[in-house]
């Protein structure tokens, strides 16, 4: 039988740079516990009529990429290709927004999976960490997630990203907005896909990656000369937040999120980078949002940043992530008397906190010496026949090779004065 191979448009996240990936969630993350974001977590599949609804139906994700099945039972369900709905979903559930404490702010990290044509950058199996500010309109909420997505990218060493910021309006004024739009894409040269979608929704066209499109497009209609004044307003207010904040970004008129309920500030995060595959995180306001999935009303804005693609902008600005070795001390033990003396050290030391391993499997001094290197420990605890008939181990510095016989009964103690 052949082996085994991971699924295409998937892969491992092994050791060592596993750890890079842990970190970079950990950097997402931390900003947001700091800033009053609770931890959820929903299940990796959902009824697939949720994401029909809270995605779109006419969006690449829900029309292309939506790995949907039905089970057993005859239960329609996807497996999540995004955060959003599902984190509503489970607010609205929970009946958080009922608690008296808008918004509800939630962060959650996790897989998600896009059927899509894999290439560096584009998965079909990826992850994310995202935040959700649920039940508050207000601009200081969309600087907020704004912020804490920059500072996030900026504690990981990342430079070579902008922002990219836009308002997509609201009821009132993008209704006006999108029939001109319509009037002017009707009289271009679009292939009947592409005009279909400008029936259906017009603003996803400006989003069109071709050349061909992107030529004919430069004429079209804004968005920004059509904002009502409240949104004109709210979104000059926004910025200026930035601004006191010192956060550079770039309005982009064309940038929109394509769903008919995303309403006002939407932004995307894109590096220099990576090429074709360049938005490590996005997101926006979705004030519609909680009513298209039965909900009452919650102005709503959040984000979610895309772990592959952020691990890939480091390797790309050449940026190493400073993770401490995983192991602090190393044991070795030669024969079986020190295996069981040792063991039990190990034990103590992992027990009180320092991270230790131990020489498996009966390896002589120079094996169990290199994995002791290999390690990265920084020191050794080496017990031979001899030493511990006196009940001696001996302990050595990795570093500047010194080494020194120490009591057995006093080595846990020896190492933490060391590591101290
Ligand atoms: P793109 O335009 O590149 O397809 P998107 O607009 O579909 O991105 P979002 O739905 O906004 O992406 O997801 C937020 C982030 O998740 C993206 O900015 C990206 O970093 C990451 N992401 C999305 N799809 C993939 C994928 N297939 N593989 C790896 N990362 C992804
Ligand atoms: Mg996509």
């Amino acid at each position: 039988m052949s082996t085994f191979q991971a699924p295409k448009g998937t892969y491992d996240l092994l050791p060592p740079n596993s750890s890079t990936y842990l970190a970079v969630r950990e950097a997402i993350a931390a900003p947001l516990r700091n800033s009053g974001y609770g931890y959820v977590e929903t299940p990796g599949f959902e009824n697939v009529e949720l994401f029909a609804r809270g995605v779109g139906e006419s969006t690449d994700i829900v029309t292309k990429e939506m790995y949907a099945f039905e089970t057993k039972g005859g239960d329609r369900l996807a497996l999540r290709p995004e955060g959003t709905a599902s984190v509503l979903r489970a607010a609205l559930e929970g009946n958080l927004h009922k608690a008296g404490n808008l918004p509800v702010k939630l962060w959650y990290s996790g897989s998600y999976y896009r059927y899509e044509r894999p290439q560096k950058g584009r998965y079909r199996h990826f992850s994310q960490v995202g935040a959700e500010a649920i039940g508050a309109e207000d601009p200081a909420l969309d600087a907020e997630l704004i912020i804490l997505a920059n500072d996030a990218y900026r504690s990981l060493g990342l430079r070579n990203f902008r922002i990219l910021l836009n308002s997509l309006g609201d009821q009132e004024c993008r209704p006006v907005y999108r029939a001109a739009l319509q009037d002017f894409l009707r009289g271009l040269d679009l292939d009947e896909d592409t005009l279909r979608r400008a029936e259906i929704n017009p603003l996803r066209v400006l989003d069109d990656k071709r050349d061909a499109v992107q030529r004919q497009l430069v004429g079209a209609p804004l968005l920004r000369d059509y904002l009502c004044d409240a949104c004109k307003a709210y979104h000059e207010e926004v910025r200026e937040l930035l601004n006191a904040e010192g956060v550079e970004y770039e309005d982009d008129p064309k940038l929109v999120r394509g769903l008919d309920y995303y309403t006002r500030t939407t932004f995307e995060f894109v590096h220099d980078g990576l090429g074709s595959q360049s938005a490590v995180g996005g997101g926006g306001r979705y004030d519609g949002l909680s009513e298209m999935i039965g909900g009452p009303a919650l102005p709503s804005v959040g984000w979610a940043l895309g772990v592959d693609r952020t691990v890939l902008a480091l390797e790309a600005e050449g940026v190493t992530l400073d993770i401490p070795a995983a192991t602090s001390v190393f044991a070795v033990p030669l024969g079986e008397e020190a295996r069981r003396v040792l063991f039990r050290v190990v034990t103590e030391l992992r027990r009180g906190g320092v991270a230790t391993d131990f020489s498996y499997g009966g390896k002589g001094l120079k094996g169990a010496m290199k994995n002791a290197n290999r390690s990265g420990a920084r020191l050794t605890i080496v017990a031979g026949e001899r030493d511990l008939a006196e009940g001696l181990v001996q302990l050595k510095d990795m570093e500047s090779g010194d080494q020194v016989a120490v009591p057995v009964t006093e080595v846990v103690e020896a190492v933490r004065a060391r590591l101290a």
